[in-house]
């Protein structure tokens, strides 16, 4: 079979060259005789593949020296619980701002209260299709830190702006959108990302944490999870996830040869905007789940035939559409419809293929929608 394009929101889409080199590698790294799979994580072969790896994300990023980063397993989720349990004690009232916005960052909030008290931050939403002005935001001023995602990847809500903590440590989940355009890192206490969407295969999770923030973790802390026994050991306190790091940093080199997080970010305003230029122009054909301020750029959730979607023109667009070659294009089933990730990896090209059968699944079908008139 070919390859299909692949609209998945994660585990997503890599660039082929990365694949391509991957297998050319598979069975003799670097004339090592073994695959990546096999080296030793305290091996000089190995060394030098999390090295590189890190090295090019602080060149992509611009990330300052008192910056440290991570590489380890436990996934986005595992996350939701290190920071709090690394970050709750930073000051005695244990308490932590949370802006939830979305799935993820409500399951970030659910678990954070496990280890402190948690301020959600936003009035209650009725649905996750907007960011509240930030005159209706209730920070507290003895948070430990305020947490936020900055693109929640089911409802396609993103920050187009980095809040204002009032000078109290930002923590960020990054996991689907980092690597898609510059932003100052500076801003930032903790920043973390599961690899699966936008950098790498499922397995690692990067963590960037600034230094100073280092050492306060809760006694019951899980060592895989303490940041700074991950820090010392330059994330080989256990073995790390050693392939995946190796595919990360096959895509970081990819990410540098095509022009940086920059060029990244003007393929992501070309791709998001062509698809929700055809979602504006439909008479309300296709409908844009998110308030325009704060959509995506990296996953685009709409409906098909009005707001609350026509089930059976929506299942008729992915039959269609997979007929096609383009897969994974059904929206979360929290959010219905479908979504379509746009991911560093998948080409304006490809994009464009999308975009061009949405145009013509509108004129074939706007008769037929009730949306019309
Ligand atoms: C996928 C995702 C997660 C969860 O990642 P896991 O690796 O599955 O734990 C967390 N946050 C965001 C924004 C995600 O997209």
């Amino acid at each position: 079979m070919e390859r299909v394009i692949n609209f998945s929101a994660g585990p997503a889409k890599l660039p082929k060259k990365v694949l391509e080199t991957a297998q050319k590698e598979m069975l003799n790294y670097n004339n090592t005789g073994i695959s990546v799979m096999e080296l030793s994580h305290r091996s000089s072969d190995f060394t030098k593949i999390i090295n590189a790896a890190e090295s090019n994300l602080r060149e992509l990023l611009n990330i300052p020296d008192n910056y440290k980063v991570i590489f380890k397993q436990g996934g986005g989720t595992g996350q939701f619980s290190a920071v709090p349990l690394n970050l709750m004690k930073l000051r005695p009232e244990a308490k932590a701002d949370y802006i939830v916005t979305g799935t993820w960052s409500a399951k970030a909030a659910n678990e954070a209260e496990k280890y402190g008290k948690v301020n959600r931050v936003l009035p209650k939403l009725e649905s996750y299709t907007t960011i509240p002005d930030v005159s209706q935001w209730s920070l507290s001023p003895d948070a430990s830190y305020v947490y936020y995602c900055s693109n929640e990847t089911i409802h396609g809500v993103e920050f187009s702006d980095i809040p204002d903590p009032n000078g109290i440590p930002l923590v960020c989940d990054m996991s689907s959108n980092i690597l898609s355009k510059p932003f100052d890192v500076s801003k930032f206490g903790v920043i973390f990302a599961g690899a699966q969407k936008n950098m790498g295969c499922a397995g690692v999770t990067l963590v960037i944490i600034r230094e100073d923030l280092l050492g306060k973790a809760m006694p019951e802390c899980p060592v895989t999870l303490d940041y700074k026994v991950q820090v010392g050991n330059n994330s080989l306190y256990n073995t790390a996830p050693t392939y995946n790091i190796y595919i990360l940093g096959l895509v970081l080199q990819w990410v540098k040869d095509q022009g940086g997080v920059e060029k990244m970010a003007e393929n992501s305003k070309q791709k998001s905007e062509a698809v929700y230029d055809v979602i504006e122009k439909s008479n309300g054909f296709y409908h844009g789940t998110v308030k325009s301020h704060c959509r995506s750029r990296m996953n685009v959730p709409f409906r098909i035939g009005g707001p609350d979607g026509d089930e059976s023109l929506e299942k008729k667009f992915l039959e269609e559409t997979s007929k096609k070659g383009m897969i994974q294009l059904k929206g979360h089933r929290s959010v219905g419809g479908i979504r379509a990730s746009l991911y560093n990896a998948l080409s304006i090209e490809e994009a464009h293929v999308l975009v061009t059968f949405m145009q013509e699944f509108y004129i074939q079908h706007k008769a037929m929608a009730t949306c019309q008139g």
